[in-house]
């Protein structure tokens, strides 16, 4: 079993409309033992819809003014493990601001996440405009791979095959046999920087495929790479999707050979039998 959901948005996320007090409710009420908000930032992201304003921008003053008290909240303590981190948002041209934010203040955990490739995000129908399926799902793990050889300072990369969320390119399209080589090099790099990967479930609830992200056919070449570092992530943006899909994670983990979650506290890793 899996009583940790390492992957959550609240009120701090211009996507969630969701109390960290609710959330934590909704944690308690669903048996889970470690929690940890990963709000987003996405500094800079190149993407916004003319009305949306800087939707992930993150006020990480007030944010972490906010896990102080919930730190030091004792009704908390013997209950829940609540940590506070963060979903960074990367590309190339904000390696530098992404550095100064994961370093600005003592995050537990940061998901490095990539929400665009080229400038643009695969959320939209532009993405996949004028370019081939293959070729656009091979450009987000080409930047994904360069993203990892430039940057250090995260401890987990979040929904890895991300792009396929919202593409209409078919199974045989979208399968690892057409991108090994740069999964390869992509969890070669991972576990020689002792990062990992996450299960995360949105897919599970949104998207066209409804299928954790990434699929379980990358996770496995993961494990076969001698990737050993997973989270569990339901990415809930509201307290009714938290630990979504949490059973189901653990069954495709334990199916492909993982006899551990792990969760992060201050940056440090800590491993639980599944
Ligand atoms: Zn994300
Ligand atoms: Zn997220």
């Amino acid at each position: 079993m899996i009583f940790s959901d390492q992957h959550m948005h609240s009120n701090f996320s211009g996507d969630s409309k969701a109390e960290m007090s609710d959330m934590i409710v909704s944690a308690l009420n669903k048996g889970l033992k470690t929690i940890c908000f990963t709000d987003h930032y996405d500094p800079l992201f190149p993407c916004y819809l003319p009305d949306e304003g800087r939707l992930f921008d993150l006020d990480t003053k007030r944010y972490n003014e906010n896990a102080v008290k919930i730190r030091n909240d004792e009704k908390l303590q013997d209950k829940i493990n609540v940590r506070i981190g963060m979903e960074l948002g990367i590309y190339p041209k904000v390696y530098e601001m992404c550095k100064e934010i994961a370093g600005g203040y003592p995050y537990d955990f940061i998901i490095l996440s990539s929400h665009t490739a080229g400038g643009l995000d695969p959320y939209l129908p532009s993405y996949w405009e004028n370019i081939d399926p293959v070729d656009g799902i091979r450009k987000y793990y080409e930047e994904i791979l360069q993203n990892l050889q430039n940057f250090d300072d995260f401890d987990i990369y979040g929904h890895l095959d991300y792009c396929v969320r919202y593409t209409n390119a078919t199974m045989e399209q979208r399968s690892i046999n057409n991108y090994k080589e740069i999964f390869r090099e992509i969890f070669r790099i991972l576990i020689n920087k002792n990062k990992g990967i996450e299960i995360n479930s949105c897919g599970l609830r949104r998207g066209n495929l409804k299928e954790f992200n990434p699929n379980p056919e990358i996770i496995k070449f993961y494990k076969e790479c001698g990737g050993e570092i997973i989270t569990f992530g339901s990415d809930a943006h509201k307290p009714e999707d938290i630990a979504y899909g949490i059973n189901e994670a653990c069954e495709v983990l334990k199916n492909i050979g993982f006899e551990y979650i792990a969760d992060f506290k201050e940056r440090k890793i800590s491993f639980t039998k599944i």
